[in-house]
């Protein structure tokens, strides 16, 4: 009855092929392009997105899990609708024929935390809706242990990669609360988009200055 309703006000039509009765149909799901693994450090190809052992960096990243190609326009659109149209089923649909196993054991995933006017703005963050979805999957728990301490301008406004990095320097904090469940853990963070990394890899920044052991990202397309 609800969702008949809810169907009505606000009906959904396919983001891939714009058909109606769903919000992206199995036969759009079925052709999405699945990403291949690239060291987050280089780009370049790398077998389960390790990163390679020359990439590696005091500080950085251990290896980066990427599902979609963020070139199809289908994923680039369901990703949108995602973030701006705060549209948590169609991260269902494009997490549901996936499984996650990996050779970490990870303590726990952390999204990376939304610029903080526009999550107050929304109350939607993105990032924590794919955490919660893959953490039901991995059975690991999801733990906002970050959060911006200062504002910075929205990374895809910024087309240079050192302007990005220049960007959110600085901008993340471990929360005091969470301190200890990052020494000598394994952390899954976990974000929409990874472009040019920078808040990714900010992030990993401050968690492997925080002591983590392992710090992975996750991201939806790349
Ligand atoms: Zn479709
Ligand atoms: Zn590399």
């Amino acid at each position: 009855m609800f969702d008949s309703i809810i169907d009505f006000l606000f009906p959904k039509y396919c983001v891939g092929c714009g058909k109606y009765g769903n919000d992206l149909c199995n036969k759009c799901i079925n052709e999405l392009s699945i990403a291949d693994q690239i060291c987050p450090e280089c780009g370049d190809d790398s077998p389960m997105g390790w990163v390679h052992p020359k990439c590696k960096k005091e500080w950085g990243l251990d290896g980066l899990i990427v599902i979609y190609d963020y070139r199809d326009l289908i994923i680039k659109a369901a990703i949108d609708g995602i973030k701006f149209g705060f549209n948590r089923e169609l991260a269902v649909k494009l997490l549901k024929n996936f499984r996650f196993e990996s050779g970490v054991d990870f303590d726990s995933l952390v999204p990376v935390p939304l610029h903080f006017y526009r999550e107050n703005w929304r109350g939607f963050n993105q990032a924590e809706v794919i955490a919660s979805l893959v953490g039901g999957k991995m059975k690991v728990r999801v733990v906002n242990m970050l959060k911006r301490k200062r504002r910075t301008k929205q990374q895809s406004l910024l087309s240079d990669k050192k302007d990005r990095e220049k960007n959110v320097k600085g901008a993340f904090v471990v929360k005091k609360e969470n301190s200890f469940r990052v020494k000598n853990k394994k952390i899954l963070l976990i974000d929409d988009v990874f472009t040019s990394g920078a808040d990714m890899k900010e992030c990993t920044k401050v968690l492997k200055r925080a002591g983590a052991e392992v710090v992975w990202g996750l991201a939806l397309a790349h």
